[in-house]
């Protein structure tokens, strides 16, 4: 199963996270929670395929390490969501369907 997306009203903001919100719930370091809002990436089901970051032509994402996550160790971070240009690569290119885009 994908990302939710009613995650922005079914889940408490519990955090900010370089310059996004965090959507719990959060346990570190086996439950991670969304990050994101108007790019959103669910680190609990992202497995560092990568594609994401390839596909972006705008340079959203960038590597964030999350040692001891049951899924892997490293994340998509929607770092530079306010660029977003909604062109969908990135949803479309990932295997495990962990990222949801909204115009804000
Ligand atoms: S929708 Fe397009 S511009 Fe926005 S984060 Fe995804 S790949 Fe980048």
């Amino acid at each position: 199963m994908g990302i939710d997306p009613n995650f922005r009203t079914s889940r408490p903001v519990v955090g900010d996270h370089s310059g996004h919100k965090v959507y719990g719930p959060v346990e570190t370091p086996s439950k991670l929670g969304i990050h994101g809002t108007i790019v959103a990436v669910d680190f609990d089901i992202c497995n560092a395929d990568g594609s994401c970051i390839t596909a972006c032509p705008v340079a959203v994402f960038q590597w964030f390490d999350t040692p001891g996550h049951p899924v892997s160790e490293k994340k998509a971070d929607p770092v530079n969501e306010q660029a977003c240009i909604f062109c969908m690569a990135c949803v479309n290119v990932c295997p495990v369907a962990a990222i949801d885009v909204k115009p804000p």
